[in-house]
């Protein structure tokens, strides 16, 4: 397996006497991929570096936010002018009502609100979306991650997907039977679940493209459709975009299907890019639904840090510097490098399929195209860990899980790029002899 990390595992042994699996979010245990979870300590550009001292290309971005790469040298300005002027008032303050302007003009939304996290945007969107509507029930698509709000949590792909988890122990089963939970791409299920259900519907929750269960794009027209439904249920329509927004395009995930004409999202949640790598997240959408909201309305929803001064700055400084020439570099990066992984997965045999949406892409160790969470589960895992561990032995650090983006960033220099294609091969190599270790599903039969 892994060159040791003798300082790292250290830090693990000490960090799983005091925290649950040793990490402060699941993933990033390894779990999935086996071995000993690098501690990192410090970043810069496109390179992380862990506590043994060894560098890596970071193909995760802290999950999505890293747009620019870690530690740009203006938005690390702003964040440091930010901190000198004092950290949290629990007053509004400038940055936030300019991080909500740079949000409005981006994105189609009237009015937003901002919180800590993707979780909490979700969370007060569907409670927003209950108090608006008075209905109870909620839908999602299987492999749609939401953050882990109980009525969200249901076949939740991501961390979920990742470590096999039975259910949602935690859940109560009055939650979780609020929750409609469809296979993604499926238009008969959608509307059959709304013919029965309808008019209990308070809101439909989907990615605006799916990430969380890798990337699985909406087939064309399927958020136009969805859109319409509710609108023809008067439910409420939530384009979730806390990964894909700001990311996948300049605006987001938001028409990647080329459908958008005609038709807004009802509510729209932000998170990740837009906190510049720090904890600030948001909903928002049509005015008249934001108005039910405390103090305008009776929904209620608060927050000590939200709009907090130094994560606001963060965020702005990040997505004023996210012009059409870091998109484009972007662009340009995610396509060398998934073309180069699908080159040589093919080149070792692997059997796999490259999907993408804008910028966001994410490579299936299974070769027919995934549409839904079902397709994703068919992927071997076992030949992704292989993969995944020869990379990291390269230096490149993808993401530990099957079921997850690679994420690049704009400082993803030629350099960098280079370092990823020179580990490719090798990689696709070892996760070919993972495959050819193990049995064959007669053989198992
Ligand atoms: C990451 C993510 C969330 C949760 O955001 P957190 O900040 O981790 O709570 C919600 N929705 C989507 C689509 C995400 O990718």
């Amino acid at each position: 397996m892994s060159l040791p990390s003798p300082v790292s595992a250290d830090l693990f042994a000490r960090a799983k006497a005091v925290t649950p699996g040793g990490v402060n979010s699941p993933v990033r245990a390894f779990n999935a991929v086996g071995g000993t979870p690098r501690f990192i300590r410090s970043a810069s550009g496109a390179w992380l570096t862990d506590v043994d001292g060894r560098e890596y290309v970071d193909l995760v971005c802290s999950w999505g936010p890293m747009l620019l790469g870690h530690a740009h040298p203006e938005v690390t300005a702003a964040v440091q002018a930010a901190v000198a002027r004092g950290t949290s008032f629990g007053t509004p303050t400038e940055p936030e009502v300019e991080l909500v302007e740079e949000i409005v003009r981006r994105a189609p939304v009237e009015r937003v609100r901002l919180v800590s996290s993707g979780t909490e945007a979700t969370m007060s969107a569907i409670r927003l979306a209950r108090g608006f509507t008075g209905r109870d029930l909620v839908v999602k698509f299987a492999g749609c991650y939401h953050g882990h709000v109980d009525s969200l949590l249901a076949e939740a792909g991501s961390g979920v997907a990742t470590l096999a988890l039975p259910g949602t122990p935690g859940v109560p089963a009055q939650e979780a039977g609020l929750t409609l939970v469809l296979p993604y791409n499926d238009r008969a299920a959608v509307t059959a679940a709304f013919a029965e259900h309808g008019p209990r519907i308070a809101a439909l929750v989907t990615e605006a493209t799916p990430g969380n269960m890798g990337v699985v794009p909406p087939e064309p027209g399927f958020n136009a459709f969805l859109a319409e439904t509710c609108r023809e249920a008067g439910a409420l329509f939530v384009s979730d975009e806390v990964m894909t927004g700001f990311r996948a395009t300049a605006r987001g995930g938001w028409g990647l299907d080329g459908a958008h004409e005609g038709w807004t999202p009802d509510l729209m949640t932000f998170g990740k890019v837009m906190g510049g790598g720090f904890p600030a997240a948001a909903f928002g959408g049509r005015a008249d639904v934001m108005a039910h909201l405390a103090p305008e309305g009776p929904v209620y929803q608060a927050g000590t840090l939200s709009g907090n001064p130094v994560a606001t700055t963060a965020g702005l400084a990040t997505l004023r510097l996210a012009d059409d020439d870091v998109y484009a570099r972007l662009g340009a990066v995610s396509t060398t490098i998934r073309e180069a992984a699908g080159d040589a997965l093919a080149a070792a045999g692997v059997p796999h399929v490259v999907q993408a949406a804008g910028t966001m892409f994410s490579v299936f160790f299974d070769d027919r195209p995934v549409r839904d969470f079902a397709g994703a589960a068919r992927q071997d895992t076992a030949a992704y860990a292989a993969f995944f561990h020869a990379m990291l032995d390269a230096g490149v650090y993808l993401p530990p899980s099957a079921y997850e983006c690679w994420f690049v960033s704009a400082a993803h220099d030629d350099r960098a790029v280079q370092h990823v294609l020179s580990a490719l091969p090798g990689a696709a190599r070892a996760a070919a002899a993972a495959r050819d270790e193990r049995p064959t599903t007669e053989e198992v039969r």
